[in-house]
C-alpha cells in the first residue's frame, strides 16, 4: 500500500463510533466524537511518518486515553494519615456526622427560603445567625463564602474608597493566594501601611487622613519573634473609637470561644469582642470544624451594613453549606465538641492513641513489614497555631524507598497520604478514623510482599 491508500485505510468516525456503545453510555457522543476525531488525526500523522495503519480497536483505545487525560477524576476520599488536622489540601476540616446528614437532607428541595408556617419568604440568614451569636456572645453575625469573602465584605461595606490602616507586620499572605494587600484593593479600600515589619505602636495608627477602618490580622501561619511589638487589641480599639472608626480583627481559625492546651495561644472570637474588636472574622472550615465558610461577627449596625452591601448577595451560602454549618454549630452548643472530627483530633487521648499505634505496628510486623513506633509532632494545620504541636505516637514503616512506598499508597483506592520527611515514612493515626486501620495494614502488607522483597527482614 502507499501512503494515500494507507490513509484512506484509517478507520471513518461513523466505524468507529458504532463500536463505542460504552464509552459514549460513559462520556457522551459529542465528547467520544471528538476523542476519535483527536485520535484518527494522530494516527494519520503517525502513517506519513512512516507508521503502519492501526487498528479500530488501537483508534478506540487512543481515544479513551484522550478522554481519561481531558476528564479529570472525581473527588474521592482520602485516608489522611499526615497527621495535619485541618489539611488544607485535604479539604481541611472532615464534616461531622451530624453535618453530612444535614447536608444529605438539604440536597433535594428545603425550606431555606421559605417559612414553613405562614407559607411565605422565609430568611436565609435567620437561620444562622443566632446560633453564631449564641456561640460567641455576639450581638450579631453573617456567614458567607470563606474569610477571604468575609474580609472583602467588611472592608468593602466598612471603608469602600476610604483608607484601611493595617501594620507592615501584618501584611500577610495565607495559602491559596490570600494576599492581604490584593484583597483590600478588590475592596476598593485604600491601604495605609503603618510601622515597620516587627514594631509598630499604637500612635503608629494615627496615620491617614480620610480611615475608613483600622485592620488587625491574626498571624496565623507564623510569628515574628525577637524585637517586637504590636498593640493590643484594646489599645487598638480605642484608637479606633477616637478616630471615629470601626476595628475590624481578622481572627482566621475560628475558635468560637476560649480553649486551652494547643490552642490557648488562639485567639477566640467571643475574647475578641470582649476586648473591643467592633467586627471580628473567621472561618468556618479551621477549628470550628465544618463547612468552607467565612464567619463575620460584631456590632449590630455595622452587620447590617455587611448584609446590606450588593456584594453580601454574591458571597452568600449556598444551601448545603448552611446545612453543614447549622449542624456544626449546634454540636458546639450542645457542648458535643467531640462529636466535631477536628475537636476529637486535637484532644484525642495520648493512651488511645498509643494502643491503636502498637496494635498497627503488631500487626505489620506479624505481616512482614517492619514498622516500629515513634513519637512524632501532629499539628493543627490550616494556619491555625503554627506553634503548636501535638506530641504523639505513630508508626515509623522501615523502607529504603519511602517516596515509592507513598506513591504507592497514594495511587491505590482509597488513596492512602502519609508523612514523608527526613526519609522516613510515618503513619500517624490521630487522623485516621479507627475503622481505617485494617485498610491501611492491608496495604502496607500487600504491596511490602509484591514489590519490596529487599526490605523484607
Ligand atoms: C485562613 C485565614 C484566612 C483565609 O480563610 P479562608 O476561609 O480560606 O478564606 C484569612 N485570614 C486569616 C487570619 C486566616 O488564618
Amino acid at each position: 500500500m502507499d501512503r494515500s491508500q494507507q490513509l484512506r485505510a484509517l478507520p471513518g468516525i461513523d466505524r468507529l463510533l458504532a463500536r463505542c456503545a460504552d464509552l459514549i453510555a460513559a462520556h457522551g457522543r459529542a465528547t467520544v466524537t471528538d476523542a476519535l476525531r483527536a485520535a484518527v488525526d494522530d494516527a494519520r500523522t503517525a502513517v506519513l511518518d512512516g507508521a503502519p495503519v492501526p487498528t479500530p480497536d488501537d483508534v478506540i483505545a487512543a481515544a479513551a486515553a484522550h478522554i481519561d487525560r481531558r476528564r479529570p477524576p472525581r473527588l474521592q476520599p482520602v485516608i489522611n494519615a499526615t497527621g495535619v488536622i485541618v489539611h488544607t489540601n485535604l479539604g481541611r476540616a472532615p464534616l461531622a456526622d451530624a453535618a453530612r446528614a444535614a447536608v444529605l437532607d438539604a440536597t433535594g428541595y428545603c425550606d431555606l427560603e421559605y417559612d414553613l408556617a405562614s407559607g411565605r419568604r422565609g430568611s436565609r440568614v435567620g437561620r444562622l445567625e443566632p446560633l453564631l451569636c449564641d456561640a460567641t456572645g455576639a450581638p450579631a453575625a453573617l456567614a458567607v463564602n470563606n474569610a477571604a469573602a468575609a474580609l472583602v465584605l467588611a472592608l468593602a461595606a466598612l471603608a469602600g474608597g476610604r483608607e484601611v490602616i493595617v501594620s507592615r507586620g501584618e501584611l500577610i499572605e495565607i495559602g491559596g493566594s490570600f494576599r492581604l494587600p490584593d484583597i483590600m484593593g478588590a475592596s476598593g479600600a485604600r491601604l495605609i501601611e503603618v510601622g515597620t515589619t516587627n514594631r509598630t505602636r499604637a500612635g503608629d495608627y494615627v496615620a491617614g487622613d480620610d480611615p475608613g477602618a483600622i485592620l488587625t490580622l491574626h498571624p496565623s501561619n507564623y510569628r515574628i519573634v525577637g524585637f517586637v511589638a504590636q498593640p493590643t487589641l484594646t489599645e487598638l480599639a480605642g484608637i479606633a473609637a477616637r478616630r471615629g472608626v470601626p476595628l475590624i480583627f481578622d481572627a482566621g481559625s475560628g475558635l468560637l470561644r476560649p480553649a486551652g492546651g494547643a490552642l490557648a495561644d488562639e485567639p477566640a472570637v467571643s475574647t475578641a469582642l470582649d476586648d473591643g474588636a467592633d467586627i471580628v472574622l473567621c472561618s468556618g472550615d479551621k477549628l470550628l470544624g465544618g463547612p468552607q465558610a467565612g464567619l463575620l461577627f460584631g456590632r449590630r449596625a455595622l452587620i447590617e451594613r455587611c448584609r446590606r452591601h450588593p456584594l453580601a448577595r454574591a458571597l452568600r451560602l449556598d444551601k448545603l453549606r448552611i446545612a453543614a454549618l447549622q449542624a456544626t454549630l449546634e454540636l458546639h452548643l450542645r457542648d458535643a465538641r467531640h462529636e466535631v472530627p477536628v475537636w476529637a483530633m486535637l484532644s484525642a487521648d495520648r493512651e488511645a492513641l498509643g494502643r491503636r499505634v502498637d496494635r498497627l505496628v503488631a500487626m505489620l510486623t506479624e505481616r512482614g513489614v517492619p514498622a516500629e513506633v515513634v513519637t512524632v509532632d501532629g499539628v493543627p494545620g490550616g494556619g491555625a497555631a503554627p506553634d503548636a504541636t501535638l506530641p504523639g505516637p505513630a508508626a515509623r514503616i522501615v523502607t529504603d524507598h519511602p517516596d515509592a512506598l507513598a506513591t504507592r499508597l497514594r495511587s491505590e483506592r482509597p488513596p492512602i497520604v502519609v508523612r514523608v520527611a527526613d526519609g522516613t515514612l510515618v503513619v500517624d493515626l490521630r487522623t485516621v478514623e479507627s475503622s481505617e486501620d485494617e485498610e491501611i495494614v492491608a496495604r502496607l502488607a500487600a504491596g511490602h510482599q509484591d514489590r519490596h522483597p529487599d526490605t523484607q527482614p
